[in-house]
Formats: C-alpha cells, sequence, structure tokens
C-alpha cells in the first residue's frame, strides 16, 4: 500500500467498525459463491457489513452480485446443454414458475395469481440474495440511526404513458406518485442554502478548482470563474443563451432528419462550432440510457433540451415524457418490490396491509420468503442455470428448470415458465429455441451502470462549501450528493450537519470513443466485471478528500461505509435514430426475441425494450396473458 493509500484510510476500518452495527467481516474478500468459486476480492483493508438474514444491511459490492452472476460464463459455454438434475431428482411441482424476482418476475406473479386464484403455486427464482433486481434497498445502521438508500432504479414517472395494467398496479399497492412535493425534501435548500457547485481536476482541466453557483449566477458570470480557455468560456455562454440558427436554408424536415442521424458532439463541434475543450467539459454528460454526447443523437439532445437549439426554429416533440422523477422513496423503487412482496407473501410482513407510508420502514422477514406452505415461494440466491421443454415446443407438457443453491445444482418442475431475467442470456438458458429468435435475444446489450452510496461521519465540508452537490466533469464519478432522501413514512435523512449523512454517486462506466453504443456498453460491463472493491474504494476516496478535503474532510477517518451498487447488466437496450436501423416494431429484435417458446414465455424490461418500471409491469403482464391464451383462459 502507497502512502497515499494509507492517508486515503485504505487501511483504517476501526473506526469505521465502531460506528456500524451488524456483522463487520474480518477475512480478505466477500463470501466465496455458490459453487465454491472465489469471488472479486474486496480489499483487505475493508470490512463489509455481511447480514445473510436482512441483506439489504449488507456493505461492499452490491448490485450484480458476484456470486449471482459467477455461473453466467459456464451457462453460456454451455455446461449446463445436457439438463444437469437428474429427472427423479425433481420433486418439487408448480403451477408457474418465474425465472428473474425483480419488479417484472414479482409482478408476473401477481398477476398469474390475481388472474387464476391463491390455489395457484407459483414458485420465484432469483440469483441474487435481494429480490428487485435493480430495484435494491441499501440500509446502513450508523449508531442508532438507520440510513435507507437506493441502489438501482429510483423515480416512479408521472403515471404517463402508463398503461392501464401499470397504473392499476400502482394504484393497488397504495402508490400516489401525485403526492411528490409534498414529500420532497428541501431543507438542504431551504434551511442551509445550499446549491450546487462544480468542480474541475486538474488533470482534465489544468488546475483544482470549485467554482460555486452553477444554475444560480449567469452562465456568463457562471463561466468566466472556471478554468477553461476564454474560447471556450465564450462558446458555453453562447449555447447555454439564445443561439443564431446553426443550420440555415434547411426546412424543418430537413433539420429533424439530420439531426437524426448526427450525435450531439457532431453537432456541438460542427454546426454549433465549438472549441474542443467544451466537448471535454460535457464528457461526463450523459442523456437517455445513459448515451454519451458521442452516441446520443443531437434530435434526442434537442428533445432534453440540450445546450444549443433553441436557434433552430424547431419544436422538439418528446417521444415520451419521463414525468417527475423527483417522486421517489428512500430506497427508490425496492419500496415498488417490497410492496409486491407485501401482496404476493403477505407473511413475510407482520402488519398488512402495506402502503406507500407503510412500507419505508415496514420490517420483512426474508426467512418467510420460501416457506413450503405459501401459495407463492420466492427462492433468491439461486442463479438459474438450464430451462428445458418437456417434449417439443408445439406440444411441451411442462419445463424443467435447474439452479445452483447452497453449492448444488437442483430443479423444479412447472406447468408453465416466464422468463422474466436478462433476455440475453435466454439462448444459452434455452438452447433449443429457434436460432432466429436466439440472434435477436443477443441484441439486447445492456447498459453498464452504477450507484454507489458512502456514509460519511458529518457534512460540515458540504456547508463550508454550500453545496449539497458537486458536479466533476473530469472524475470518475460526474457526481457527488447528499441523498436527502424523501420524507415518506416519516423517514428523515438530514439531521445537523454534524450528524452522519449519505452521499450518493452515479456512473455510466460505458466506454464513450468506441464506434457503436453497443461497443461502449460491452467495454464499460467488462471494467465492471473486472474491479475490485479495492479498486472502487481507492477511486472513491481520492476523489471525496480531492473535492471535499479544502473544507476539512478527511477520507481517512470521515467515511463510515461504502456501497457499491455494479450494474454490469444494467438498463434494457433501447433504439435510437443514429445507432438502429429505423425499422416497423413487429421485425424489432426484442418482438422477435420475446416470443413464447412453447410452455415458456418471456418478461423483463429487455422484451419491451424501454427501461422503465411501467415497461417491467407491461412486460409481465402480456406474459402471463400469453399462456393464458394458450389455455385458451382469454
Ligand atoms: C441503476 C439503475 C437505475 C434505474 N433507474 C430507474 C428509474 O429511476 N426509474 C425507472 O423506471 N427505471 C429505472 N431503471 C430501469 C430498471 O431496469 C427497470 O425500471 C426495472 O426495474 C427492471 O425490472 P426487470 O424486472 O425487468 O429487470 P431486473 O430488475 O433486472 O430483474 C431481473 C432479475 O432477474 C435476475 N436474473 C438474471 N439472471 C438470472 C438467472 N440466471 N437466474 C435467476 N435470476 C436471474 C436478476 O438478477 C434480476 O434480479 C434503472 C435501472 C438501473 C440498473
Amino acid at each position: 500500500m502507497t502512502n497515499e493509500e494509507q492517508k486515503l484510510g485504505m487501511g483504517c476500518s476501526i473506526t469505521r467498525r465502531d460506528f456500524m452495527n451488524g456483522v463487520a467481516v474480518t477475512g480478505v474478500g466477500l463470501a466465496a459463491n455458490s459453487l465454491g468459486l472465489p469471488a472479486l476480492a474486496a480489499g483487505a483493508d475493508y470490512q463489509p457489513v455481511v447480514s445473510p438474514a436482512y441483506p439489504p444491511l449488507n456493505t461492499g459490492l452490491r448490485g450484480n452480485l458476484v456470486p449471482a452472476i459467477a455461473d453466467f460464463p459456464d451457462i453460456q459455454a454451455g455446461k449446463y446443454k445436457a439438463f444437469p438434475v437428474a429427472n427423479d431428482a425433481i420433486t418439487e411441482e408448480y403451477d408457474l414458475v418465474v425465472v428473474g424476482g425483480g419488479i417484472s418476475g414479482l409482478s408476473a406473479a401477481l398477476f398469474y395469481q390475481r388472474g387464476l386464484g391463491p390455489e395457484q403455486k407459483i414458485l420465484v427464482i432469483d440469483n441474487n440474495d435481494d429480490f428487485g433486481g435493480h430495484a435494491k434497498r441499501n440500509e446502513f445502521k450508523i449508531g442508532d440511526k438507520t440510513f435507507i438508500s437506493y441502489g438501482g432504479t429510483m423515480g416512479i414517472a408521472t403515471p404517463f404513458p402508463y398503461s392501464y395494467m401499470a397504473k392499476s398496479v400502482l394504484q393497488e399497492l397504495g402508490i400516489k406518485v401525485s403526492r411528490s412535493s409534498e414529500l420532497t425534501n428541501h431543507i438542504l435548500e431551504t434551511k442551509y442554502k445550499l446549491g450546487t457547485g462544480l468542480f474541475f481536476d486538474k488533470e482534465t482541466f489544468g488546475e483544482d478548482r470549485m467554482v460555486l453557483g452553477y444554475g444560480r449566477r449567469g452562465m456568463s458570470d457562471f463561466f468566466t470563474k472556471t478554468p477553461l480557455n476564454p474560447k471556450a468560456q465564450a462558446d458555453l455562454i453562447r449555447i447555454n443563451g439564445k443561439n443564431p440558427d446553426y443550420m440555415p436554408g434547411m426546412t424543418e424536415a430537413q433539420k429533424v432528419e439530420k439531426l437524426k442521424r448526427m450525435s450531439y458532439k457532431d453537432f456541438l463541434a460542427n454546426y454549433a462550432k465549438v472549441d474542443p475543450q467544451v466537448m471535454v467539459f460535457m464528457k461526463n454528460t450523459s442523456g437517455r440510457n445513459n448515451k454519451f454526447i458521442d452516441t446520443m443523437p443531437a434530435y434526442e439532445a434537442g428533445t432534453h433540451g440540450s445546450a444549443g437549439f433553441n436557434g433552430l426554429g424547431l419544436k422538439f416533440e418528446e417521444q415520451y415524457s419521463e414525468g417527475s422523477f423527483t417522486f421517489h422513496f428512500p430506497d427508490g423503487n425496492a419500496s415498488v418490490a417490497r410492496l409486491l412482496i407485501s401482496k404476493i407473501v403477505p407473511t413475510a410482513f407482520a402488519q398488512q396491509p402495506q402502503n406507500m407510508d407503510t412500507i419505508v420502514n415496514a420490517k420483512l422477514d426474508y426467512s418467510a420468503l420460501d416457506k413450503a406452505d405459501n401459495p407463492i415461494r420466492v427462492r433468491l440466491s439461486a442463479p438459474v442455470v438450464r430451462v428445458m421443454l418437456e417434449g417439443t415446443a408445439e406440444k411441451s407438457t411442462g419445463v424443467k428448470i435447474a439452479y445452483n443453491k447452497d453449492g448444488k445444482l437442483q430443479a423444479v418442475r412447472a406447468k408453465w415458465v416466464v422468463m422474466a431475467c436478462y433476455n440475453r442470456l435466454l439462448p444459452d438458458l434455452i438452447p433449443e429455441l429457434p436460432i432466429v429468435q436466439k440472434k435477436a435475444l443477443l441484441n439486447n446489450v445492456k447498459v453498464p451502470m452504477m450507484y454507489t452510496n458512502v456514509v460519511i461521519k458529518n457534512w460540515t465540508s458540504f456547508q463550508k462549501l454550500g453545496v449539497s452537490r458537486v458536479t466533476c466533469p473530469g472524475m470518475y464519478y460526474p457526481s457527488i450528493g447528499i441523498d436527502t432522501g424523501n420524507l415518506v413514512g416519516g423517514y428523515q435523512a438530514v439531521g445537523d450537519p454534524t450528524e452522519p449523512i449519505n452521499i450518493h454517486l452515479n456512473k455510466s462506466p460505458n466506454h464513450p470513443g468506441l464506434p457503436n453504443r453497443k461497443d461502449q456498453n460491452l467495454a464499460g460491463q467488462k471494467e465492471l466485471l473486472t474491479m475490485t472493491f479495492s479498486d472502487h474504494e481507492l477511486i472513491i476516496r481520492k476523489q471525496f478528500q480531492r473535492v471535499l478535503g479544502p473544507a476539512g474532510f478527511n477520507a481517512a477517518d470521515d467515511i463510515l461505509a461504502i456501497t457499491v451498487n455494479r450494474w454490469p447488466y444494467g438498463y434494457a437496450y433501447t433504439y435510437d435514430t443514429l445507432n438502429d436501423p429505423d425499422m416497423p416494431e413487429e421485425q424489432r429484435p426484442h418482438v422477435i426475441g420475446r416470443a413464447r417458446f412453447g410452455r415458456i414465455t418471456i418478461a423483463n424490461t429487455d422484451s419491451g425494450a424501454a427501461a422503465f418500471t411501467n415497461t417491467a409491469m407491461d412486460e409481465a403482464n402480456r406474459a402471463v396473458e400469453e399462456i393464458w391464451l394458450t389455455q385458451g383462459l382469454r
């Protein structure tokens, strides 16, 4: 360990352990996976909390857990092609098995039971230690306070364009998105007057400099304080103000067509003619589905209200409104997943019914999820390795599902299966799928993502700087911000500045610069799959020290806990006008890929080519409807 690493606290965990409840693990690395393969090593220094009975309390490397995905390479290499469990060893039988316990899988179980009644035997199998998929709750017990945060999907958009079905699920779960403004915590702006700062780092911009007042001062006042070169400053002021028409002589239709086929970066360089340093300043800017400026269609940037377009005389039409992402539970959409659990396994909660106000603090008994007498069972830490029809697609009598649990390959039998897991894995989980369908499924190259939570001892450094959020355009994490939570259920994350607080960080690890979006996503997935927890910890400590150190922050002392939710398999792949050919919907790969295969139907947001809560529910509904249609029940 270098001196610098030691100074940053890479070797000192004692203080942190004193602060934290739960079981501190003293060994090196996270638990080995169920096959006994070594998990990615966490740093010898870090002592993640491991709480098998209550997974949200686990810290360290989370998201796509190492043991949950350790079987993927073997599945892809065909290791389980011959069904790996003997027929006479299969004793459990279900009406429906759902593979994948994200919002889509949990919704599928709810819909099936709601349609056919509680006598239906249903099993949801998931590879992670917690249900919810991307809807993941992170908890930190610091003294007598529990911080709750989101490790993945956060917001529920205003229920437009929610389908009738998705709206009715929210209603059934007791969620009123319209209460958003009542529940948003504004204390940092109203009481502490904190704003946003921009931190320019030396490696990218020539010097470390914090510039305050972004969004509060005029653009001109703000950008002239930055270390950007004078031409870049002037260009940023220009494109953020009233722009001239950069595409004179073209009709509206010609402009739209051109903007759809060029990247935002090309628009800025070739039409707005900005200084190359503007592109450096914007290198961490990501748009819908985390596309960077070189893969984001210029027209899409325009629909987001990005800088540079207001002189073109175009009315940018939003394809759909992403609505109000200001409404979110403190644990994001994990509360949606928990509410779904309260419907399908009500005995897991001591009290019933649950609603949006009670769910945040409701105690959940994970040991109740997979009880033999539950009409719906939820089995966790059980990666499915093979799904096989019994009989042909036309005349199948059932389906066998093999999974890996507690280091042992096991299997169950079902009349029907909904695959609500990653669609790109389906060609290897079900090698009998038609070749055209397999090819289509491989199109779904998921977007790598990372949501990190860092609990710190106090936030006096933020207060001193006058910021609640710092944007870092050149650094690994593009922003560092206080997680104010949300006041739903009486939750109150923010106390006095001398008290601990959770800091939330987002990162899009896809690699700008590579030729297309899928290559960028794959490179980001690889990066996330190879980084150890120590790698993450060091990056985090360095960035916190650089940005907050001048205001008294000491990474060695002030960092109490870290949870890195890494999602190599994040957002579903979505199409856009720059990277994908135009074609009728029914010819799109996700539609071909999600076709029913005998007694197996396919859900997950991947099958809807849109990464939203409502899509997860809608695709679950379609997959269940397909079963009923086949049975003549619709
Ligand atoms: C970081 C992040 C932030 C997001 N933010 C938002 C947001 O604010 N709002 C929004 O609407 N959407 C957001 N999304 C999109 C999110 O993907 C969807 O809204 C939705 O939650 C996806 O649900 P799903 O059930 O389709 O997929 P998932 O949540 O991915 O669930 C699939 C499940 O299948 C499991 N699985 C995979 N393979 C196997 C296997 N072999 N065996 C068993 N189980 C398996 C996975 O581990 C997972 O638990 C976000 C996504 C991410 C990653």
